[in-house]
């Protein structure tokens, strides 16, 4: 039976709006932090946690002020980074107002039986006046101050031991005490607020607006644990529990928002963690079974005397890495399955014939072929590309941008339905619903991380489940492309074409730019040309233009009055484009000034000098895209970092007079995305560093991207448990493909409740 048929049973898919507490409007603003359900909010885990289990008498706390006297009552277990407060519990001896109006603060006496001291509020005054009551028991944490020799907490958070006074229906901004009499020991990871290891949740404005700040989450999901915990069942089946020792699912959830000790805490997070990468690796083993068991693709006769005619053409020999991922990939069309390949190669490597070569195949047995690029020019250049490789083939290729004018676009459309173009070239106006194929069986999508999820979807729906093969040249680390491209099979061209000399890279600040446009002229008389690539910086699109055009008539100007210089950049018309770039490549132009347009797919062997101004301004893996459109010849290539004048010597630093922490911040980053330019060319190093300096959820840009969001799991570091996960998650789909056996009844059963949209058309349970 189908998932989408099934009725959900499981309590926990329960929309948190109807957790009593939480209501529409706190349940619209959890859902925007990805928290629907209750499941959802149990899994919503701390960033971090304070350190509050040094439980100290006054006396004590007292003596933490003297000089050299921390104390230390011995809680070495704690996670190293977390900041360290002391927790009191005493009786309220007595509090009252002190100051006037906006001076005013609350000040509250705290006692046991080693001393006093106070605890200190600036501001709520009026809700802390009627907050407390004499006698009542207190647990309060933070860090000692002394004012005027009186020993304080300033702002503490706290906890009521012994129950409050009666009446006042107030939301409470604390713990609620258990009923308990007299003075039993206390439960520290049941006290929301002091004690033990509390945890610091990821908030924001929006929640808490709500009320949604980190102690309203410990209250919410204190309660909550209280209400729904017992409803968790275990999913993981024992033999996976049991091979890796991991506590039960409802532990580890209890024991990640409430721990009594880190050694609790660690094995809650593994639990959790493994949790997560298994779910998430289990769909997708469950979605690629699904599709290649389901569904129908074609099956080619790789065989192609096309590409033979194109191989032989060729001035070079293919690589023996594009030799192999040639043969993956006719491998998979041969096969009736529909293929789904990422190629990964770094800029350079020579993925175009490849892709080409496995075009034609398609072409060769009737199809037609698709060739998607992320923007106009990166197309344009594409259909250039290809058109002169197909020079001696009759192959018809045509190309589809948004710019064209209406006749020519209405001549594209027809010949592309009628089946005449045999390769079609374009952008994402490919996607539009006028476009149909006569016969579509086989889709490139170049540099897919510029395009989501549902537009590689939607233009698969163009055929009849065509072999889809994507390139990148953003190489990609491994657990991330286990993560986000899991579902596809990988194919990687790990080398360069021969006789390439690696590029030198050199950083260099403004005061050196003369001796640059000098290095830059000598090379041009050598019969070299070079790109100078230039920020967009403005936030208006039309000062930023105003800047370059400036920048070009200065360089003609002031530095190479004798050569030809030439701008481009995205605005210009497509056929003023084209114009400059052919000038370019016919080396009309000695220098060719551009934004960032030229970032990837442009191929002029003859350039061999990148020169990047303000180079702090752009991204590592930006960089590396520029720096790759030059060291495509066989003559030694330069790239030239040109900056500030700090970031280059790094001498600035003590200097540097800004008080601002961000810019700081900001200039210690591009430092580091300098150094790893200078010091590697391996795109795979260079990702790695990118993704480090700049987090997952920024590295491809937008999350439409498809890139998934782990609550628990760090992409970055849990790549040992992602491994694991991933093997036993693809094993028990081997073994159980529809999840049927026993042991997986509740797995099943977990993945129908949450995943149903997702997994609607795969056959579970
Ligand atoms: P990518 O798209 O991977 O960045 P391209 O396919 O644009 O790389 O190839 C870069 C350049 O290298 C092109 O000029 C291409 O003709 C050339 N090239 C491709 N394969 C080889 C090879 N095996 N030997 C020499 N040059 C090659
Ligand atoms: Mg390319």
């Amino acid at each position: 039976m189908s998932v989408s048929t099934q009725v959900t049973t499981d309590p926990l898919s329960l929309p948190v709006q109807y957790i009593r507490g939480i209501g529409p409007k706190r349940s619209a603003a959890l859902e925007n932090v990805g928290v629907r359900t209750v499941f959802d909010l149990f899994f919503y885990v701390p960033r971090r946690y304070l350190d509050r289990s040094a439980i100290v008498t006054i006396a004590q706390l007292r003596r933490v002020l003297q000089p050299g006297g921390i104390f230390d009552p011995g809680t070495q277990e704690a996670p190293a980074d977390v900041r360290r407060d002391y927790t009191v519990v005493g009786e309220v001896r007595s509090f009252r107002v002190m100051g006037m109006g906006r001076k005013s603060r609350f000040v509250l006496v705290l006692a046991d039986q080693t001393g006093s001291m106070q605890c200190v509020w600036f501001g709520g005054v009026n809700f802390w006046k009627k907050a407390f009551r004499i006698g009542e028991t207190l647990a309060v944490s933070g860090q000692p101050t002394a004012f005027a020799g009186v020993l304080q907490f300033v702002h503490p958070d706290l906890d009521r031991i012994s129950p409050a006074a009666a009446g006042g229906g107030k939301p409470d901004p604390f713990t609620e005490p258990e009923e308990q009499e007299g003075a039993p020991a206390i439960d520290w990871a049941r006290t929301l607020n002091t004690g033990g290891l509390v945890p610091l949740y990821p908030s924001g404005q929006e929640l808490a607006r709500f009320g949604l700040d980190s102690a309203g989450f410990r209250r919410t999901i204190g309660s909550v644990i209280r209400t729904h915990l017992d409803r968790v069942r275990e999913v993981l089946p024992d033999s996976l529990l049991a091979a890796h020792g991991l506590v039960p699912l409802s532990d580890a959830i209890r024991s990640v928002h409430f721990p009594h000790s880190n050694a609790e805490l660690q094995r809650a997070l593994r639990r959790l963690k493994y949790h997560e990468l298994f779910i998430f690796q289990l769909k997708l083993a469950l979605k690629r079974r699904w599709v290649k068991q389901q569904t129908k693709g074609i099956p080619f006769n790789p065989k192609s005397a096309l590409a033979r005619k194109l191989v032989d053409s060729l001035p070079f020999q293919l690589t023996r890495a594009q030799v192999r991922v040639i043969r993956e990939i006719s491998g998979d069309m041969e096969s009736p399955g529909p293929m789904n390949r990422l190629l990964q190669g770094d800029v350079g490597s020579g993925k175009t014939i490849v892709a080409l070569v496995a075009m034609l195949i398609a072409v060769e047995n009737g199809y037609q072929a698709v060739f998607l690029a992320p923007t106009e020019i990166l197309a344009e250049q594409h259909y250039k590309t290809l058109t002169a490789l197909l020079a001696n083939l009759p192959v018809t290729i045509r190309l589809l941008v948004g710019a064209q004018r209406t006749r020519l676009r209405r001549d594209v459309l027809e010949d592309v339905r009628a089946g005449s173009a045999r390769i079609v070239v374009g952008t994402h106006a490919l996607f539009e619903k006028n476009v149909e194929f006569g016969k579509l069986g086989f889709v490139v999508i170049d540099e897919q991380h510029r395009f989501g999820v549902l537009q590689r979807a939607s233009i698969r729906k163009k055929g009849e489940n065509p072999d889809v093969l994507v390139m990148t040249a953003t190489p990609i680390p491994r657990t991330l492309s286990l993560t986000l491209y899991g579902d596809l099979d990988v194919s990687i061209i790990d080398e360069l074409p021969l006789h390439r000399k690696p590029i030198k890279t050199t950083l260099a600040d403004e005061t050196a730019k003369e001796s640059v446009y000098k290095f830059v002229r000598e090379q041009v008389e050598k019969g070299r040309q070079a790109y100078f690539v230039y920020p967009l910086i403005e936030e208006s699109e039309s000062l930023d233009l105003k800047a370059a055009t400036s920048h070009v008539e200065y360089l003609q100007r002031q530095a190479f009055p004798e050569l030809r210089l030439g701008l481009i950049h995205g605005r210009l018309p497509s056929d003023e484009k084209d114009r400059i770039m052919e000038a370019f490549v016919h080396k009309d132009l000695d220098i060719l000034v551009a934004t960032t347009v030229i970032e990837v797919g442009i191929d002029v062997p003859n350039a061999s000098i990148m020169v990047i101004e303000n180079a702090e301004r752009f991204g590592l893996s930006q960089l590396h895209q520029l720096r790759g459109r030059v060291g495509r010849g066989s003559d030694q290539s330069y790239c030239i970092l040109l900056t500030k004048k700090w970031i280059a010597t790094g001498a600035g630093r003590a200097s540097r007079r800004t008080s601002d922490p961000l810019s700081l911040d900001q200039d210690r980053l591009a430092e580091q995305r300098l150094a790893t330019m200078a010091s590697t060319t391996d795109g795979f190093k260079i990702a790695e560093v990118d993704l480090q300096l700049r987090g997952p959820g920024d590295f491809f840009g937008t999350r439409q991207s498809g890139i998934p969001q782990f609550k628990v799991a760090d992409i970055l570091t849990d790549t040992h448990l992602l491994d694991i996960a991933r093997a036993d998650a693809f094993g028990l789909v081997d073994r159980d493909p529809s999840l049927r056996q026993p042991e997986h009844r509740v797995l099943a059963e977990h993945l129908r409740s949450h995943f149903r949209e997702e997994l609607s058309l795969v056959q579970v349970g």
